[in-house]
């Protein structure tokens, strides 16, 4: 089975599952590796939860349990870095201090001009084209400004999922012009892109970024493919993976590619 490279914990502000809990269901499920990679979004203080990590009791808690399930699995330690363009001056710092200790970081873009289009709100004031539209260019101008701070670009169409009409009416075709010049800065940077299953449990019919988007990814010469299941609960862990490889595959994919010490490792599909 592919190897999860998303997933949270209790150290994540939307999440209870002891970090124990998944590593137990990753190892259930016969998995030989995975990587933790709880939410850090700096700068988050409009959402209920509080989204931003403790670094400093993250880490050494990590640690301990990766060298407690040594012989079983292997534990990559992540983190899912929230990016926003106002903070990129905390992102150089937090890069500098911290981006040796971890083995892989996902760059995502949850919020839009701090209100967060998880909550019906964005949509009212937005509409649903605009409010896409605005998600996919303000992504474009953090991928432009930020791509040295991640390895992985996240789910990056999974604002879909919180639409009014979920994928009904959505094409990756009519944000093109926001999403093609995405794909070429991290083709350009060496930046993989995260294939995230976490849409299928929300009904879609599609990965985040749906299958166009990762053919397209494909095409330019993008080779670099995370997949994650964005696991907040243990029943999730690798939810969708066989579905998910045969897209892949698909798409023109051979294999996926995990980070261990922020150097991308290439595993057949
Ligand atoms: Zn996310
Ligand atoms: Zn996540």
């Amino acid at each position: 089975m592919i190897y999860d490279c998303h997933l949270h914990t209790c150290f994540s502000g939307d999440s209870d599952t002891p970090v124990r809990q998944q590593v137990q269901r990753a190892i259930t499920l016969g998995m030989e590796e995975m990587c933790i990679t709880d939410h850090h979004d700096y700068d988050s203080c409009f959402c209920e939860d509080n989204f931003e990590l403790d670094i400093p009791a993250y880490l050494p808690a990590l640690r301990q349990i990766q060298e407690e399930y040594k012989g079983s699995i292997r534990i990559n330690i992540g983190i899912e870095l929230g990016l926003q363009n106002h903070i990129a001056e905390y992102l150089r710092q937090f890069s500098e201090n911290y981006g040796s200790s971890f083995d892989y970081v996902i760059g995502s873009s949850h919020f839009v001009d701090r209100t967060d289009p998880y909550y019906p709100e964005y949509w009212e004031s937005h509409g649903e084209k605009e409010g896409l539209e605005k998600f996919f260019q303000v992504s474009l101008e953090r991928v432009q400004k930020l791509y040295w701070a991640f390895d992985s670009y996240g789910h990056l169409d999974y604002v879909v999922r919180y639409a009014p009409h979920g994928e009904q009416y959505y094409s990756y075709k009519e944000y093109i012009q926001w999403i093609d010049p995405l794909l070429k800065v991290l083709i350009q940077h060496g930046k993989a892109l995260e294939c995230n299953t976490g849409a299928f449990k929300y009904g879609m019919s599609q990965p985040n970024p749906c299958t166009d988007i990762l053919k397209r990814y494909h095409e330019l010469g993008g080779e670099l493919i995370t997949v994650g299941s964005d696991a907040h609960t243990p029943e999730y862990i690798g939810s969708g993976f066989d579905r998910c490889r045969e897209m892949l595959l698909a798409c023109g994919f051979r294999y996926y590619t995990v980070f261990r010490g922020r150097k991308a490792c290439m595993i057949p599909l």
